[in-house]
Order: structure tokens, then sequence, then C-alpha cells
């Protein structure tokens, strides 16, 4: 089942960006009863802090040399993958100018200095608590309920950033379409509620074969799964599907309807370069047609062409 995202204000990251040092310790230790502080003196350094962990909570001084905090806070609403982040400014110019200029650069909230530390930690706590239940939504949003994995929506948001990307690089793109080998058969015999077992420990053993976390499993609809797979040409495809058909087989969930006494898989896949960010359908169209001829080929296989 998909577990909501439980996490507490305590355990959020923010990242406190100042130049001054007096500064950075009197913020971090206001806030260090909130939550987890993390700080850095420049705005390249917390550029790349975000990349590799994205904090919960930037909280950026407005006057810094070289990259100001506006700049800085510009750089990530316009990264993708950054641009969820809330940012908090401390200034020490409230002039009008100076609040539009915070703003128009996509803040979410501005500090006076000097800094009140009962303000500062009402807003921050304030922008925490969004940012949680926003993240909360977003998990509801992507998820399919049942198994927990990815579903439709995440791929219809996801899927033209993802191309772009791999156009860019020059990258293909690997897709596997699963389908549980007689599933109406397992329901009618077994019942619904095992059925949803059933689908929920085939879900875990996607999950646990993909490579990354840029790989996506998706349920894309009652008992079939996609797998998208950044990079994967047509080998690595193939042995991603392989081995995904070979552990359901040998997981063994009982289906006495079947030739094998057991649940299987049959997969159509593909992995192509020839794609742009319109050619979702068309990619998926090629896995199916893949996918009935493992049917038709019997069942329990991979077929990867
Ligand atoms: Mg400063």
């Amino acid at each position: 089942m998909l577990a909501l995202d439980t996490r507490t204000i305590e355990s959020c990251t923010v990242l406190i960006v100042d130049d001054d040092n007096v500064s950075r310790t009197v913020i971090s230790t206001i806030l260090s009863d909130l939550c987890q502080c993390v700080t850095v003196s420049n705005a390249p350094d917390a550029l790349s802090y975000c990349k590799q962990q994205k904090p919960d909570l930037l909280v950026v001084d407005v006057n810094m040399p070289e990259m100001n905090g506006l700049n800085l806070c510009k750089a990530i609403k316009h990264d993708d993958d950054l641009d969820d982040i809330p940012l908090i400014f401390i200034t020490g110019n409230v002039s009008k100018e100076s609040q539009l200029q915070c703003w128009e650069s996509g803040g979410n909230d501005f500090v006076s200095k000097p800094v009140i530390a009962q303000t500062l930690i009402h807003r921050v706590r304030n922008q925490l608590l969004s940012k949680l239940r926003m993240d909360a939504l977003t998990t509801l949003t992507f998820h399919d309920s049942l198994t927990g994995l990815l579903n439709r929506n995440y791929l219809k948001q996801e899927y033209p950033r993802l191309s772009r990307q791999l156009m860019r690089d020059q990258q293909p793109l690997g897709v596997i379409l699963f389908d549980i080998d007689y599933f109406k058969q397992y329901n009618d015999h077994y019942g619904h509620l095992y059925g949803d077992q059933c689908l929920e420990r085939v879900a875990k053993i996607l999950q646990q074969h993909g490579r990354r976390s840029r790989d996506a499993m998706i349920r894309y609809g009652g008992e079939e799964f996609l797998a998208i797979l950044p990079d994967a040409d047509m080998t690595a495809t193939r042995k991603i599907a392989q081995n995904i058909v070979k552990a359901v087989y040998d997981t063994n969930i009982p289906h006495v309807q079947t030739v094998h006494s057991r649940v299987t898989l049959s997969a159509g896949a593909i992995s192509t370069k020839a794609f742009d960010q319109d050619s979702l359908e068309d990619i998926l169209d090629l896995a199916d047609i893949n996918l009935y001829e493992a049917k038709l080929n019997g069942k329990n296989q991979v077929v990867c062409k």
C-alpha cells in the first residue's frame, strides 16, 4: 500500500545561506530547536548543495558578494528539479523596491534584519508545513494507491521533460510493458482481495529491479505495469525485462489455473533513440505489439526488438 509521507518538521533540513559568519550562527541557533540546519557562506555552494541533497527550505541573505540572494533564488526557481523548494529571504533593506525584488525573484517570504527570533521561527515553520503538505499531495497525485508504484499522471507529467533530456544527451529510452498472465482467471478463482495482494507482490518485484532513482516503475492499468528506463539500450532493456519476468516466476505465487501453476508475466520491450516529446503513444504502441507477440508465443517471456 502507498505509505504517505509522515515526515515531521523536526526532520526537515533548512539550508542557511549567508556570507556573514555571525549571521549564519545566529540564524542556525534560532532554528536549531525547530529543524535540521545546514549552513553555507555563498550562493554557488548553496546551489551545489541543493543539487545533491535537496533541502526542504532555504533561508537566504539578500546581500552577498558575487552572486547575491536574489540571483540564487532565480537560479533555484528556474531549475526543474529544485523549483519546489521554498525560499525565505533575510534582508536589511525593507524599502518598497527591495521587497518587490524579493517577490519578483520568486521568494516565498522575507524576514527583515535585525532578525526577531520568534518571527523567523514562525515563518520557517509555516513554509515547512506547506512544503510537507505539498509533498504529501504530490505523493497522492503521482502514485498508485494500491501498489505504491508511480501512476499514469506521473508519466504524463514527467515524459516531456525526460524525453527532452535524453534527446539533448543523445541517449536511448528503454520501455517495458508487463502484463500478468491469466489475471482474470486469478481473480475469478482466488477472489479480488487475493488479486490485489498479487498485484502488490508483483509491484514490489518491479520496484526492486529499478536500477537507479531515474528508472520509473508505473502501474499502467489493472494488471499492466510499465518500466521507463532512461539511457537503457536494447541489451540493457531486454536484460531488465528478463530479470523481472524470471523473478516473478521464481517467487512462485500459486495460480492453479495455468501451465506453470504459478503467476507469470509477459513483457513487450523496446529501446529507441527515435522519439521526441510527443511520441510517448507511438513508443507504447510498439511495446504493446511486442507484448502481444509474447502472449501469442506462450506467455511467461519477453519479446524485445
Ligand atoms: Mg550579507
